[in-house]
């Protein structure tokens, strides 16, 4: 098969993910534009792929002779994005992310797992010393002097499938709140994919109150949220109940033992419409000693899903943080700020959520055809940096 390039990504993207409408109009909000909607917004695109965080640096990778590799129609400059970015629609990029998960799902991509889950966490990104627009929220220290400001939100990611797909995003400025927000996106998300895309919602106990887990229900998905203090008379009676039982399940997980109690009888508290709340706690113990325990609520039926398969969907909750945010903004840049306006920070991140989607199904799913291993997301990345290097065969695009 012939190597990864930028200009097959694209053909990829365009084809394989459906996104070809997208990719030439992407809801372009200029009134008017010298610069092609469609170039910049793949200039956007292959400029987090190609791990450049800053609007410069996309500036200077089509302003190189790598452009026509890039498959960039004209160079531009990093004015030309904060302009673009400012009057981009999220809700067309929100719903091109969707639309590649689905095609991807269409084309069996998630055909090895039982289950598809959500995860959504929130996390801040964006750090400024000045308050430069309206989601900036002060931080401050112990002594409540404001040392700067940065920006919170939600973001929720397929897991659960063996791979990480970032879908969407959901900002929360001064006086919203991160459970606000998390309502929000978790209503959105599922109009956008549709009831019987996912099977579950995977979140931290923060998340775990009756009108989220009312919200999720009513959007098809059962709930698997972690049991703590949040919850005192719940989380007192399972310790009751665990603390003078042996295990009901041992099993290995890796090198890690694993031991496991599960019951699906306890009384829900009063704002919750479930019959019964079912409780998970599990004790993993590490070769190097440390054994980690936590609590679990659900509402999967015990009939149909085991407390291993609860176990598994419990852990993944840990890939937005791993594949997510350590990803996003190790590699992906997804801190950097690169214009500080409300509606560009948003579509920036966005973008980026789309990007890696791309990614990965790309490089897990599409190019691991055969037998070979998986690439890394860093031979990829190298690849397509070495491409650039090479002249572009003047073959008329027939796409
Ligand atoms: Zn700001």
């Amino acid at each position: 098969m012939k190597g990864p390039t930028p200009r097959r990504l694209r053909k990829y993207v365009a084809k394989c993910l459906g996104l070809k409408f997208y990719l030439q109009r992407p809801g372009d909000g200029r009134s008017q534009g010298r610069i092609p909607a469609a170039a910049l917004l793949w200039g956007l695109l292959i400029g987090v792929l190609l791990r450049r965080a800053a609007f410069a640096g996309i500036e200077a990778l089509v302003g190189s002779r790598g452009r026509r590799a890039l498959d960039v129609s004209q160079s531009f400059g990093d004015d030309a994005l904060g302009y673009f970015t400012e009057r981009l629609d999220p809700a067309v990029t929100r719903r091109a992310t969707v639309t590649a998960v689905r095609q991807a799902k269409r084309h069996k991509a998630f055909d090895d797992s039982r289950f598809i889950g959500l995860a959504l966490d929130g996390t801040s990104a964006g750090r400024s010393r000045e308050e430069g627009c309206a989601l900036c929220r002060p931080y401050r220290n112990k002594k409540r002097e404001i040392l700067g400001y940065h920006h919170r939100l939600v973001l929720i990611s397929v897991v659960g499938t063996g791979l990480t797909l970032p879908l969407d995003v959901e900002p929360y400025g001064p006086g919203d709140s991160e459970y606000n927000a998390a309502r929000r996106l978790l209503r959105r998300t599922v109009q956008n994919t549709g009831r019987r895309f996912a099977d579950y919602v995977v979140a931290d106990g923060e998340f775990a109150r009756a009108p989220f887990l009312h919200d999720a229900n009513d959007g098809g998905l059962y709930v698997v949220a972690r049991l703590k203090n949040n919850l005192p008379e719940l989380f007192a009676a399972a310790q009751k109940r665990f603390r003078h039982q042996s295990a009901h399940q041992v099993f290995r997980q890796g090198k890690d033992r694993v031991e496991i109690w599960d019951a699906d009888d306890f009384d829900p508290w009063e704002t919750l419409r479930w019959e019964t709340v079912r409780v998970v706690r599990y004790r993993q113990y590490k070769p190097n000693g440390t054994v980690c325990e936590a609590y679990w609520l659900t509402d999967f039926p015990r009939r149909w899903v085991g407390s291993r398969a609860i176990f598994r969907m419990a852990k993944s909750r840990w890939e937005i943080e791993n594949q997510g945010f350590h990803d996003a903004k190790n590699r992906y840049g997804f801190e950097h700020i690169c214009h500080h306006e409300r509606p560009s920070l948003l579509v920036v991140w966005l973008l980026t959520c789309l990007a890696l989607t791309i990614e990965r199904l790309y490089r897990v799913r599409y190019l691991h055809r055969g037998t070979h291993p998986v690439r890394a997301a860093i031979d990829l990345l190298l690849l397509l940096q070495l491409s650039l290097g090479m002249p572009v065969a003047a073959v008329p695009d027939s796409s």
